[in-house]
């Protein structure tokens, strides 16, 4: 039987490329999909040297054109994407009273319409496999954080707009669910610390004490609840959200 195959989006480092690792793995073939196919070419190539199957795909996605071009290369050159992981995310952090009208705009752009945009593309190959998963990175900060009034409304956001596919995909097979990371350790939290004006480290350390498991998470830790939702077994489970933070979340 031939691999199914995922798409993951913003898998070029962090989160993104240890999903589209560890679904390699798991016996996917992998569509590696960042801003610019060089970048993701060292995703690629750490899948290739396990002796898995990926390719590379250069797209912004929350560009319409980018997103379907992007899918469609994917199912010609790889095989149909019958799982998508939205992954791809960005910050533009800053209070409130701060906050220009683009950086709300370009965080909505990314993770809103960028996950609509490659749902709405990709679910077509699912529906006519009569199979798929889709998993969208959701976040802690969807309950409120300082200083992330518009990342917060976006990973809320992801949160409805999983629930919603849940119900209208459910029946063709396709399970849609989010994942909530903490703190985990990538790019965007060293980012995180400079907003903050603190060495990472120290950022690091004050996080912790939070943290009941005693540490930051890693991106392989997300990547392990991405894998139970994109089984055959996990068929069952729908619509929901796992935090994946060290500890209780609510
Ligand atoms: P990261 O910044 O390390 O990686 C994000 C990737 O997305 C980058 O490779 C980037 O080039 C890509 N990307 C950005 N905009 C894109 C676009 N328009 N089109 C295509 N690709 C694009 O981030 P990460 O920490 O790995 O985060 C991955 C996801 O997990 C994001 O959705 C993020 O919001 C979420 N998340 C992260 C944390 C954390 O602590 N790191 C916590 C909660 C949620």
């Amino acid at each position: 039987m031939t691999a199914r195959t995922a798409l993951v989006t913003g898998a070029a480092r962090g989160i993104g490329a240890a999903v589209a690792r560890r679904l390699a793995a798991d016996g996917f073939q992998v569509g590696v999909l960042d801003l610019r196919a060089e970048d993701a070419a060292a995703t690629v190539a750490a899948i290739e040297a396990s002796g898995g199957r990926a390719l590379a795909l250069g797209a912004d996605v929350s560009d319409e054109a980018d997103a379907a071009a992007a899918v469609a290369r994917c199912a010609d050159e790889l095989g149909p994407p019958v799982v998508l992981v939205n992954n791809a995310g960005i910050l533009r952090d800053g209070a409130l009273f701060k906050m220009s009208t683009t950086d709300w705009d370009d965080v909505m752009s990314v993770h809103l319409r960028g996950a609509f945009l490659m749902t709405r593309a990709a679910q077509a190959h699912m529906t006519a496999a009569g199979w798929g998963r889709i998993v969208n990175l959701s976040s802690i900060s969807a309950l409120g954080n300082r200083g992330q009034a518009n990342y917060a409304a976006a990973k809320a956001g992801i949160q409805g707009f999983t629930k919603t596919l849940a119900i209208e995909l459910g029946k063709f097979g396709i399970t849609t669910n989010c994942v909530g990371p903490g703190y985990i350790e990538t790019d965007m939290l060293t980012l995180t610390a400079e907003r903050m004006g603190i060495s990472y480290e120290e950022f690091a350390a004050r996080m912790i004490e939070g943290i009941p498991v005693g540490r930051v998470g890693q991106p392989d830790d997300i990547a392990s609840a991405v894998s139970f939702f994109a089984r055959d077994e996990a068929a069952f489970v729908n619509g929901q959200v796992l935090y994946v933070a060290g500890g209780p979340v609510d």
